[in-house]
């Protein structure tokens, strides 16, 4: 498997709009517009930092896996995303190598691309998304 980059580091939030105010007025970033994620009880919005986009995920219900992560954890660092060429390749060589996957097969993420998660469990504690372009 190889990893060519990190695509984006998730971001759990409670309110997309004073996040999206630090990160362009404080930052000086610019903040894409939100985009609706019902599927997955969210809404995202993006920024960019030299090929790295952060995503900032506010849940929209309190079912969201987010708005759980964030009365457990507080808000914060949420998932990091790998980019992969060959996203079914690498999910068979890390079920090979014992790592546990929370997608049983890859579904499209908001971009419109292959992507899968990982078990944190096998990961030391960090939520791990594969991205294939
Ligand atoms: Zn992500």
């Amino acid at each position: 498997m190889k990893i060519s980059k990190i695509d984006h580091i998730g971001i759990a939030v409670k309110d997309l709009k004073k996040v999206g105010s630090l990160y362009s007025d404080a930052f000086g970033l610019k903040v894409s517009d939100e985009i609706d994620a019902p599927e997955r009880k969210l809404r995202i919005a993006f920024t960019e930092v030299s090929g790295v986009k952060l995503e900032f995920l506010m849940p929209t219900d309190k079912e969201s896996v987010v708005a759980k992560f964030i009365d457990k954890r507080g808000e914060g660092i949420h998932h990091i995303c790998f980019e992969v060429s060959d996203i079914e390749k690498a999910i068979s060589e890390l079920r090979d190598k014992g790592v546990e996957l929370v997608d049983e097969k890859p579904r499209l993420g908001v971009e419109g691309d292959k992507i899968v998660f990982l078990q944190p469990m096998s990961t030391f504690g960090v939520l791990i998304e594969l991205k294939e372009k």
